[in-house]
């Protein structure tokens, strides 16, 4: 079974591409959503954000406190990376038991907003980069979460640039609203069910 890892940055249409995955009959573990879920219910992360950053860290009702969270990690790179170093381990292991409970699928995708900045991408077989024109994605997230555009190009900012990544990728979706995005995926499905089968 391959492990495949899907990134691209905010707004590139990773989360679209997995869905279309998933239609394929492919499982998917989203990795950005398990790590905040398991920031509220894995008790030894929970503990260790706590030791780390205060009891302010949760609230009463014992949910994470975000903005208090994202106040301290936004201009700290150290204390962001403190953060990452706690959560990220806590998120392999969550993917390797959710791994062993798959059908011997072959193969399953990992979706990563920072899959190449994590070193993530080491654990997988193969990678995709999915890339969009930066205008296109800062559209997309305005029009999808309605942030301002200083707020999505901070974001954007924060993460490698596509040229970075493309340094890493070993395929690259075009999901720049012109190239058809679906028979990209299909061509990769029927590549990844040939070499994982
Ligand atoms: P983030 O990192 O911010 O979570 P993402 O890379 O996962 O973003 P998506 O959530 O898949 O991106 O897409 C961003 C928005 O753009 C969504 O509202 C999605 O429906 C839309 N979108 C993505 N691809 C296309 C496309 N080819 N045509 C039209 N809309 C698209």
């Amino acid at each position: 079974m391959l492990i495949i890892g899907i990134t691209g940055g905010i707004g590139s249409g990773k989360t679209t591409v997995c869905k279309v995955f998933e239609l394929l009959g492919v499982p998917v573990f989203y990795a950005d959503e398990v790590a905040k879920s398991l920031m509220f219910s894995d008790p030894t992360l929970k503990s260790e954000i706590i030791k780390t950053f205060g009891k302010e860290s949760y609230n009463e009702t014992g949910e994470l406190n975000r903005s208090y969270i994202s106040s301290i990690v936004f201009n700290d790179q150290l204390k962001l990376e403190k953060l990452n170093s706690l959560v990220h381990p806590a998120v392999f292991r969550a993917f390797d038991s959710w791994v062993i409970n798959q059908n011997k699928p072959s193969y399953v995708i990992k979706e990563a907003a920072l899959l190449f900045e994590s070193d993530a991408y080491k654990k997988c077989d193969k990678s995709i980069l999915v890339i969009s024109p930066l205008e296109t994605r800062i559209k997309r997230v305005i029009a999808r979460d309605g942030s301002s555009k200083a707020e999505v190009q901070s974001r954007i900012n924060r993460q490698f640039t596509d040229e970075q990544k493309m340094k890493f990728a070993d395929y690259i979706l075009n999901n720049d609203e012109k190239e058809l995005l679906i028979p990209q995926i299909i061509q990769l499905n029927q590549q990844f069910l040939r070499i994982g089968s």
